[in-house]
């Protein structure tokens, strides 16, 4: 029924009215590769942007197997059950190799992804973990436009995608497993630093009182680190997915968080601050890319790489010739 292209004004239209399909159609076109694409998504972003920024932003890491899509499952459907609109998103630079299998999965959220009020979105496949940040921060755009209050934000402890996610929400938790002391040791501090809440799961059964145990030994880690958000103690918490014991508890974290860090300007603060960041670091991506794909910088990339390893210029001395013979209005072409 529905014609296989849709205008601009379709585009922004639907999503408005929140239709799903449609809103999977806008994102498509986002993470769609094609210039042609890029320029109508930019189009239709641009002229959604004015109902986008409500929503609270909450992003989730946590080593595979913690529990991380468990716990969105549950408190997705709680939250979906007081009235909010959920979105979940993923950031997996990886997900070219492993198809987006680990992270976004519907059939790991099966109750929340069968709900209307739950939009289940998982990462854009490969590309640079750059491209997947834009895409990303792009689609949860979309999803704001397209009314849903709630963003979640997954993604798995590899290289830089904490720090990634981290700088497009306001909340973010770390997940982790309970008791075992060298799951403690495993954990990086630089992680830790970025949690607002750590969250140890699978609070329940015979694993309860090792989970307590932990949420102390974590607490007084956090002592020695520097909190993710000003103004704002990060502690930790024990929940449980099965149970649904600490989930409700956790909202209320959360929401405490959000009239602290509004009162004192800290949330407004950093959201502008990652407007910035995020255009500053497209214009390295940008230029990097116009650079290394200028044909007269790879034509003459191998002799000055020679001429710098024979001790013939150096490093400096080599940038500063590239740089001379770069045209970014050639390359812009
Ligand atoms: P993810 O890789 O971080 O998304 O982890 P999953 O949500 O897939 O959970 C990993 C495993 O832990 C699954 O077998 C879950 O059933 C189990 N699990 C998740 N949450 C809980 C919980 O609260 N209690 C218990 N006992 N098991 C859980």
């Amino acid at each position: 029924k529905r014609r296989l292209i849709m205008s601009e004004d379709e585009y922004v239209d639907g999503v408005l009215k929140g239709d799903r399909m449609v809103l999977s159609r806008a994102i498509t076109l986002i993470e769609s590769n094609s210039s042609k694409h890029f320029v109508k998504a930019q189009r239709v972003l641009q002229r959604l942007l004015p109902h986008t920024g409500k929503a609270l932003r909450i992003g989730i890491t946590g080593v595979p197997g913690a529990g991380k899509s468990t716990i969105i499952e549950a408190f997705g459907n709680m939250l979906c059950d007081r009235g909010h609109r959920v979105a979940v998103l993923s950031v997996d630079p990886t997900s070219s190799v492993t198809r987006g299998s680990i992270l976004g999965d519907k059939t790991r959220m099966g109750t929340l992804s069968r709900r209307q009020e739950a939009y289940i979105r998982p990462s854009p496949a490969g590309g640079t973990l750059g491209g997947v940040a834009r895409k990303s921060r792009e689609t949860m755009l979309m999803c704001e436009a397209a009314g849903y209050d709630v963003i979640l934000i997954e993604t798995v402890g590899v290289g830089q995608s904490e720090t990634t996610v981290r700088s497009m929400v306001d909340f973010f938790m770390l997940v982790v497993l309970t008791g075992a002391g060298d799951d403690l040791q495993g954990i990086k501090k630089g992680i830790m630093e970025l949690a607002d809440a750590i969250v140890i799961n699978k609070a329940d059964g015979d694993n309860l009182l090792k989970a307590k145990v932990a949420r102390g030994e974590y607490e007084r880690m956090i002592e020695y680190i520097r909190p993710a958000t000003e103004g704002w103690q990060t502690h930790a918490y024990t929940c449980s997915a099965y149970t649904k014991d600490g989930i409700p508890e956790l909202w209320e974290v959360i929401r405490a968080f959000r009239e602290v860090t509004e009162k004192s300007g800290v949330f407004q603060k950093r959201r502008r601050g990652q407007l910035l960041e995020w255009m500053h670091s497209m214009i390295d991506e940008h230029l990097h890319s116009l650079f290394f794909e200028d044909p007269v910088i790879t034509g003459r990339m191998p002799e000055v790489r020679e001429a710098v390893l024979q001790g013939v210029i150096s490093p400096t001395q080599a940038v500063k010739e590239l740089v001379n013979m770069f045209d970014v209005d050639r390359a812009a072409r």
